[in-house]
């Protein structure tokens, strides 16, 4: 092609290269880290599989940009976001995370094995509403575990917050469903339901959740976890989802030894974002959740504003290569994209690393699938032969969009318009990805981590 661009993306090809021994011992490494703050087997291969390699184009650090790539994928899986992605489910949305709202009574259920913390939590839960203006009130729908009452009239006193039990009903449904009918008749607005665990996930436990959800009909059912749990979290998380309406869950005891990862695998489970974490017996140790720091210190990177100049070091503005300049302004073309699967075909044999070229990631060359892949890839370069000049170096979706000219360009490949259109919207999903690219520019403190 004998451009400058051309040079750029061979300089680019270069370096991927080079990088595949450091690039696949960093992704070992991610997931030992992983794997070890007990985050779900599954989750990490699918979080390493959605990585978005295609940053790590100009061969800069490649080693601090997967650990802000593999950052972001986790901040995005526990702000709700990409928990759906994690299990490859379709469509994301992002979900909000459950705030009660004043002036109309808010109903939440909590649930959660027993001595996770759900009595400590509920408690917190009110008082840190109460300080906000709320009127919380404490409903005991616990007949399991014996003193669970006074357990919980001895916080609410404490606190200063209404409660309602009984020493003799015995069906939970029963206490639950009078006690959210008293306070509202009361006027307060936040009716929190304390219920009963079990030590195991067994069948009585959930079909008295279930009676003691349809008796309250909650606006809010909150999972408790206790953050040691470990590898076990996402299991026990799921069990609950499939019981209940697990719609937000918080994670107690993050104070002790815990690391915390199976937090991440429950939020991938349950899709529930996490809304707050207990760090204490204390009624007062307990945070509203933030994702960042949070996976910061899992990762055992520190300190997360001390990561966002790590990670600004490692891309000094001044050896921003010409192909990003081009990419950032949208100049993604046809040509790029041949160029691109040039150097894929190569490489020969495919590894998942030498797949890491920017944009092409496993959905161009799922693992395992290389053959067919490769097919795909001579295809389409076969159906960019027959494109003029015009073609291949245009940004315009209009104008190779044109039906004439997709009719052309297929007759002269010997393929079909729908071969043509699959060229296209490859081109269209991969020039998407490099406009993501940008981010690369100017990396700005406070800029990485959002995505
Ligand atoms: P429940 O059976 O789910 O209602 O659990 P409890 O609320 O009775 O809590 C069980 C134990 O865990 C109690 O000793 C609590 O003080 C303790 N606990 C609850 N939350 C935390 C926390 O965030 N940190 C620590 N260190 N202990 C907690
Ligand atoms: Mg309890």
């Amino acid at each position: 092609l004998g451009t400058a661009l051309a040079g750029a993306l061979k300089k680019l090809g270069e370096h991927t290269v080079v990088d595949e021994e450091i690039m696949e011992a960093c992704l070992k490494e991610v997931t030992r880290a992983l794997l070890q703050a007990d985050v779900n087997v599954q989750y990490v291969k699918n979080i390493v599989k959605r990585v978005n390699i295609n940053e790590l184009a100009a061969g800069l650090n490649a080693r601090k940009l997967l650990e802000k790539a593999v950052f972001t994928e986790l901040v995005n899986m526990l702000e709700g976001e990409g928990a759906q992605n994690a299990q490859n489910e379709g469509v994301t949305t992002k979900r909000e995370k459950y705030a009660p709202k004043k002036g109309v009574p808010n109903v939440v259920m909590f649930v959660g094995l027993q001595g996770c913390g759900k009595t400590t939590t509920c408690t917190k839960y009110a008082h840190h509403y109460q300080k906000k203006g709320f009127k919380p009130a404490l409903v005991c729908a616990d007949t399991f575990r014996a003193g669970a009452f006074d357990q919980l009239k001895q916080n609410a006193t404490k606190a200063r917050i209404p409660f309602y039990g009984s020493y003799t009903e015995t069906d939970p449904a029963k206490i639950a469903s009078d006690g959210v009918e008293r306070f509202k008749a009361e006027k307060n607005d936040l009716i929190i339901v304390d219920t009963s665990g079990r030590h195991k996930q067994e069948s009585a436990l959930f079909e008295e959740m279930r009676a003691v959800a349809e008796a309250v009909n909650p606006d809010m059912t909150i999972f408790v976890m206790d953050s040691s749990i470990g590898q076990a979290a996402s299991d026990q998380a799921a069990a609950f989802k499939n019981t209940v309406d697990v719609g937000s869950v918080v994670v107690t005891k993050l104070d002790g030894h815990a690391k915390g990862g199976g937090a991440i695998s429950a939020v991938a489970a349950t899709r529930a974002p996490i809304v707050f974490i207990g760090t204490g017996e204390h009624i007062d140790e307990f945070e509203a959740f933030d994702a960042k720091p949070f996976v910061s210190r899992l990762l055992g990177l520190g300190d997360w504003t001390g990561f966002i100049d790590k990670i600004a070091d490692v891309i000094p503005a001044d050896q921003q290569p010409e192909l990003l300049d081009k990419l950032a302004q949208g100049q993604f073309t046809m040509r790029i994209l041949y160029e691109q699967f040039a150097n894929i075909q190569k490489m020969g044999p495919m590894s998942a690393v030498m797949s890491m070229i920017p944009g092409f990631g496993n959905d161009v060359m799922p693992k395992g699938q290389e053959k067919q892949s490769q097919a795909k890839i001579k295809r389409m370069m076969c159906m960019m032969d027959s494109m003029t000049d015009e073609e291949l170096d245009t940004t315009s979706l209009k104008l190779l969009q044109d039906p004439k000219r997709m009719e052309r360009i297929g007759r002269g490949a010997g393929r079909s318009p729908m071969d043509v259109v699959e060229l296209i919207e490859e081109y269209k999903r991969l020039a998407k990805m490099m406009g993501k690219m940008k981010g690369l520019k100017a990396p700005k403190k406070g800029g990485y981590g959002q995505s």
